[in-house]
């Protein structure tokens, strides 16, 4: 797919073109207003402070950011549902909630300043990916308490775009709404826009029949061959958007038409990437974990928020004009990490290796499991339809060449399966493709 550069808008070009002084200035600055704020109104944040003996007076500029404690996933388990508001509850306009990929359910309170700033944080990635008030924009993550939904719809409708709020699921019907509304963008989960897209294609329906120009996908790692799989299928150009709702939700960052990382929203947020181990910072280029601060929240601000996803940092000037820090993508987080065998195993390095292999469909499960106090790891694929009545001799070759990639990538002897096409689940949010028997 050419990358639509053309059409690839800077929507506030006076922060996402900042020079990296005036830009670290901001940030300082923010950075200091918000740990009063945190300090004096969450008793969490002072406990935690005065505990390491860091008032916010020590806090001015984004070096003094070691400083402060980090926050973890469990901070705001323990202080459910409204121990972390800095806020008067009378100020808090919504709560949105993490869909709980992994554990309990938290919750995130915004005020009307939070719930714009996180407008304008995904309206610049729906800009990058050329959106303005010309678009229709199908909404296809779910609506509810789960980010992903609204949060695009309140972006889109900042840019002025029309909205289709169709939520997730009943695929038929999406693609008939694709097809009679003419979206030109449209956004879900990269594995549910694999399946529409599929399903496009079943239909008899060549994607020149709709306007889709792009979209925007995220809420789950994907890789690059993923992103190349779904470009052919739907003959568009697909980018990423990352976020959390601990941290607003998505266009925390988003990639531009450049296509070479996901630019961080620097102005709303300060990234950093550490050892996960020692909590200390690594040199750009090096992956981490990527730890958030909020500096513009009022609600639920969130200082050095862990996130257990890992990824890169590089703060070199992209391309397409912008300034910001961009993240590589997110090769897993922490907790979905597998180790088998002593090994740590990500879903997306053995995704990385089977969307690559042509005739095997982008869809896979990993099954782990211990026999004999042996760890072991199945991977599930399916072969196209095309291929699936072909030679045992060629699904025996394409079975060993599997086996011998991911010994490599991975580090570890699976044993591939091939399912017969369309066995294997398919997801209309997050992809869930790990199955641990061990813990049962
Ligand atoms: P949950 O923790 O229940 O999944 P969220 O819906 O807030 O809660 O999802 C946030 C998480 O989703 C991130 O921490 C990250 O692991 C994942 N995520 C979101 N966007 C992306 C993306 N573009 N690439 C990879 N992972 C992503
Ligand atoms: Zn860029």
């Amino acid at each position: 797919m050419p990358k639509d550069t053309k059409n690839c808008r800077i929507l506030e070009p006076e922060f996402e073109c900042m020079s990296r002084e005036e830009l670290e200035a901001l940030q300082g600055k923010r950075l200091h207003e918000t740990v009063v704020h945190a300090y004096n109104n969450v008793p969490m944040y002072k406990e935690r402070m005065d505990a390491l003996g860091v008032t916010p007076d020590d806090i001015n500029s984004i070096e003094d950011i070691t400083k402060l404690p980090f926050t973890d996933k469990p901070d705001l388990r323990d202080h459910f549902p409204d121990g972390l508001f800095a806020v008067p509850r009378s100020e808090i306009v919504r709560v949105q909630g993490s869909s709980g990929t992994t554990g309990k359910p938290i919750v995130s309170g915004y005020t009307q300043n939070d719930i714009d700033v996180w407008t304008d944080m995904v309206a610049r990635a729906l800009a990058a990916a050329g959106c303005t008030e010309e678009d229709t924009v199908q909404v296809t993550y779910g609506y509810g308490l789960f980010t992903g939904g609204l949060g695009i719809h309140q972006g889109a409708s900042k840019l002025g775009a029309m909205v289709v709020p169709m939520s997730s699921g009943n695929t038929q019907r999406q693609i008939m709404m694709l097809k009679e509304l003419g979206a030109t963008m449209i956004c879900c989960t990269p594995s549910y826009a694999t399946l529409i897209g599929e399903t496009v294609r079943e239909m008899g329906i060549d994607p020149s029949e709709l306007k889709l120009k792009s979209g925007c996908f995220g809420a789950e790692p994907w890789t690059a061959e993923m992103r190349n799989n779904l470009e052919g299928l739907m003959d568009f150009n697909a980018l990423d958007i990352y976020g959390l709702t601990e941290i607003g939700g998505p266009g925390v960052s988003f990639e531009c038409m450049e296509k070479c990382g996901l630019h961080v929203n620097e102005d709303h947020v300060i990234a950093e990437i550490i050892n996960p181990e020692t909590g200390e910072h690594m040199p750009d280029g090096v992956t981490g974990e990527l730890v958030f601060t909020t500096i513009t929240k009022t609600g639920q601000p969130m200082i050095r928020y862990r996130t257990h996803d890992l990824c890169t940092i590089t703060r070199e000037k992209c391309a397409c004009g912008r300034t910001t820090a961009r993240m590589g993508r997110i090769t897993g987080r922490s907790d979905d990490m597998i180790i088998v065998r002593g090994v740590n195993v990500f879903p997306s390095q053995i995704e990385s290796v089977i969307v690559g292999i042509e005739g095997v469909a982008p869809h896979y499960m990993l099954i782990v499991d211990r026999q004999n106090s042996a760890d072991t790891l199945e991977v599930q694929v399916e072969l196209k339809e095309e291929l699936f009545s072909d030679t045992v001799s060629h699904v025996e070759e394409l079975r060993n060449r599997m086996t011998e990639q991911i010994k490599s990538v991975v580090g570890v002897t699976a044993k591939v399966t091939i399912v017969p096409p369309k066995t294997l689940p398919r997801f209309e949010g997050k992809a869930r493709r790990v199955i641990d028997n061990r813990k049962l």
